[in-house]
């Protein structure tokens, strides 16, 4: 368990500032990682934080991608550039929907192992994009890699909500919403109807169904917080 106070999280924003992100990232799964990224995230307001790292990220993903079905980069270094890139920017978003309600900077082991654990998945997805890209999966088709690139900015939502749900208390009431005058998966409106859930019963996150978010649900707690 990690608890920081105010001259620890000074010392950490001074870390950061003077450990350039380069070396942050070799240090991935770390203890200075994490508290690096953490004293970074709780000097922004969590959403506005959130919402420009999303774009910037979907952004990054779009032009590398480019790039690579232009073979203007390679694929091993298309793929460690953005796997780099999924290793820091999801923590971010985690450690962002942590603080979203809640600015007390809790940090401990379970969420480290979620982070982990689903970064891994992702990185082993990309993994798979880049031998299927190498197989020639995509050859005269760039557009249908650039729509795959574009899936991984749906990915940074669920960190933010999976940091979120990691502080709820377990007897907090979730509601699965979907959005009105949307269309929706039926997976979306099944995971609806199935509510209220807990933190622990909640089958998955918006962003996880086959959808991949397009339905563009969200979860709202009983006193109204929509995440
Ligand atoms: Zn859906």
């Amino acid at each position: 368990m990690m608890k920081m106070n105010r001259e620890v999280a000074g010392l950490i924003t001074f870390i950061l500032e003077t450990v350039p992100s380069s070396q942050l990232i070799q240090k991935w799964g770390s203890t200075l990682f994490y508290s690096t990224v953490l004293s970074l995230q709780r000097n922004y307001p969590a959403v506005r934080s959130f919402k420009s790292l999303e774009k910037d990220f979907r952004d990054y993903f779009q032009k590398q991608t480019t790039l690579l079905t232009t073979n203007q980069v390679v694929a091993n270094n298309w793929f460690s550039d953005l796997r780099d890139r999924i290793h820091l920017d999801s923590t971010r978003a985690y450690l962002s929907g942590s603080l979203y309600e809640d600015r007390k900077v809790t940090f401990n082991t379970s969420m480290q192992d979620e982070i982990e654990r689903r970064v891994g998945e992702q990185t082993s997805y990309l993994a798979s994009f880049r031998d299927e890209f190498n197989a020639g999966k995509y050859k005269g088709t760039p557009s249908k890699a650039l729509w795959r690139a574009g899936l991984y900015a749906s990915f940074l939502a669920v960190m933010f909500r999976a940091g979120w749900i990691a502080k709820q208390a377990e007897d907090t009431v979730i509601f699965w919403r979907v959005t009105p005058g949307k269309e929706h998966c039926g997976e979306c409106l099944e995971l609806e109807m199935g509510g209220p859930y807990t933190r622990k019963t909640l089958p998955k996150l918006p962003g996880e169904a086959t959808c991949r978010g397009n339905c563009g649900c969200y979860l709202e707690t009983k006193q109204g917080k929509k995440v």
